[in-house]
């Protein structure tokens, strides 16, 4: 395959939705001239930094193929060796009482509830066996905001806890961010999941999740790790009410962290993962967005997050499939085989896969696959 960005390569390929202010698909507008966008998407793709204001051009008007093309060259140049990567973890959703009720979960379960559960030492150490026995390298803890659940609760080796559980965990234990996070640093957490991202816009948050962290809240915790050598990971969740617009807002207040914690900090993000969001069994309902829509995301991540090295495919959202494809709009890594999720399951995601699979997976698709740790180390 050329090296260089053939523009106008992917004209023609079916438009993606666009989204209205009210976040309902809206007809696609006329595109702007085909010769500004492909000189733009090869800039960008030979390392020019790409401005909020063109981010929103390419989202609107630049053809799937073309960004899928453009995202590739970049992944190219950020990882020249055709490896895809995965992880062997599980995670364990040690709660699922939640006191936050987010319209668009299907996961939770309020106090009191039947089908509410609390994970016990025990069955969590359990858990852990188990995937140490399936060659698993890490655990993904991750759990509703329970009001009863003490700061003292993690004693394990953990990778987990989202920035509003811990927020949670600072209202519910009245100790101060940076004391929260040191005590989950000394109790063996060793990185930060970036759940409960969504679209870090206060407007969009309000409308989807009032009474959880707000977007600064949110970032706040990330830079507070990363200052005490804390890795995370960013996520964004759309294709719900959030407009184009609120997208690239996201990932600029994501890139400005970035820049911040690279400049200054002991860590930083290590890898930005974007899904769709899944309306099954939830108060939210209403359609779920395209594939399409998906890809056009996720390569728009690879252009403009140029400050964050690894880009993850959502197959678990997307399917299998489209997993595949997407490692040629900007993935290099295709996350997880979970052992274990059930957050997006309970929204009608689609599961597990095993290590022979993700493998077969990656071949098939022309990579090689390598698996790696949480922190994105080869795995011997
Ligand atoms: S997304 Fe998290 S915080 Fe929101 S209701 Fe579900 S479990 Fe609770």
């Amino acid at each position: 395959m050329s090296a260089s960005y053939v523009p106008g390569a992917g004209r023609g390929a079916a438009a993606p939705p666009r989204l209205d202010a009210d976040g309902r698909r809206a007809r696609r507008g006329p595109s702007g001239p085909a010769g500004d966008l492909s000189g733009l998407l090869g800039r960008v793709a030979d390392g020019a930094r790409l401005s909020a204001a063109d981010a929103l051009r390419l989202f609107r008007d630049a053809s799937l193929l073309d960004l899928g093309i453009a995202a590739d060259l970049v992944r190219r140049r950020v990882h020249p060796d055709p490896v895809v990567t995965y992880i062997v973890d599980r995670n364990i959703n040690y709660t699922n009482i939640c006191v936050v009720r987010c319209s668009f979960c299907a996961f939770y379960r309020d106090p009191g509830h039947p089908e509410g559960y609390l994970h016990d030492t025990a069955s969590l150490h359990a858990k852990i066996e188990e995937t140490l026995a399936l060659g698993g390298t890490g655990i993904l803890m991750q759990g509703g905001h329970h009001p009863d659940l003490p700061l003292s609760f993690p004693r394990l080796h953990v990778h987990g806890f989202s920035p509003s559980e811990i927020q949670h965990m600072v209202a519910v234990s009245g100790v101060p961010l940076a004391g929260v996070l040191a005590r989950l640093k000394g109790a063996g957490l060793d990185s930060i999941p970036g759940g409960g991202g969504e679209i870090l816009v206060d407007e969009v948050r309000r409308r989807i999740s009032p009474l959880k962290t707000m977007s600064d809240e949110w970032l706040a915790v990330m830079e507070e790790a990363h200052r005490q050598g804390l890795p995370t990971t960013a996520t964004m969740m759309f294709g719900h009410v959030e407009t184009l617009e609120d997208r690239v807002t996201h990932m600029q207040r994501v890139r400005d962290l970035q820049d911040r914690s690279l400049a200054g900090a002991p860590a930083a993000f290590t890898a930005f993962i974007s899904w769709t969001y899944k309306s099954e069994n939830t108060a939210l309902g209403g359609e779920e967005t395209t594939s399409a829509d998906y890809l056009r995301t996720q390569a728009l991540s690879r252009l403009f997050l140029d400050n964050i090295p690894n880009i993850q495919s959502s197959w678990v959202t997307q399917g299998k499939e489209i997993g595949q494809v997407a490692l040629k709009f900007g993935a290099n890594d295709m996350g997880s085989t979970m052992i274990e999720e059930n957050v997006v399951r309970a929204a009608g995601a689609h599961g597990c896969t095993t290590r022979v699979e993700i493998e077969r997976l990656i071949r098939d698709a022309g990579y090689t696959p390598r698996q790696r740790d949480t922190l994105y180390r080869p795995v011997a």
